[in-house]
């Protein structure tokens, strides 16, 4: 099975990853014929809707809207609440710095809903590698340097895409660099993997949906 996110496509015009991954021609692969229903019909399997939700907000431009990335933006902020909840109730300790004399005006609240979103945004718009231009492939010599050979892009570890720099983060975010650094780094991780496994989850089970049709 290819790559389910590439047929996102067919259920409209594309999103800003989805026109960047065709600039690259990374998207030209033989495809099997579903039609928009089958793929809709698929996503309506993906169990987990939190997960369902940010892979259509990526993927399917019709639901790349504000107002849906406030609603998962709402429900990042829950699942986060619950994690602390349950550090709370085994007793550990949270790892996370206090968030209330970093960002006293704002509020805790509405800082971690400025994280989560900011980490949203990250993931939506592709920040492509530069030295493969996305492809996550590049010309790479070995040991002796004789000869040249295409292997992972050494710069992404062939993802195609890298973290943007913290400094953009704590702009993205409306903080300080220092802040950033000492208050809401720990907290941005655990939203950037979180997202990330649950568009994976998502990916995953659009897939075997489709394989099923
Ligand atoms: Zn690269």
């Amino acid at each position: 099975m290819t790559d389910p996110r590439k047929l996102m496509a067919r259920l409209g015009a594309a999103s800003p990853a989805l026109v960047r991954q065709m600039q690259l021609g990374t998207h030209v692969v033989s495809m099997p014929d579903f039609s928009a229903q089958d793929i809709a019909a698929a996503l309506t399997q993906i169990e987990n809707k939190l997960a369902r939700r940010i892979y259509e907000w990526f993927w399917w431009p019709a639901y790349s809207t504000a107002s849906n990335s406030d609603e998962i933006t709402k429900e990042l902020v829950n699942r986060f609440a619950r994690h602390i909840n349950l550090k709370k109730a085994q007793k550990k300790p949270s790892g996370f710095p206090q968030l209330n004399k970093a960002i006293t005006k704002k509020g805790a609240i509405v800082a971690v809903k400025r994280i989560a979103h900011s980490a949203l945004v990250e993931l939506a718009h592709r920040n492509d590698c530069k030295h493969c231009h996305g492809y996550g492939l590049a010309p790479i010599t070995n040991e002796k340097k004789i000869g040249i050979a295409i292997g992972n892009c050494p710069k992404c570890a062939g993802n195609g895409v890298i973290p943007i720099s913290k400094s953009k983060r704590a702009k993205l975010i409306g903080i300080r660099y220092s802040t950033y650094i000492n208050n809401i780094q720990p907290y941005y991780d655990w939203f950037l993997n979180e997202i990330k496994d649950l568009e994976a989850e998502a990916v995953r089970q659009h897939s075997k949906a489709l394989s099923n049709e």
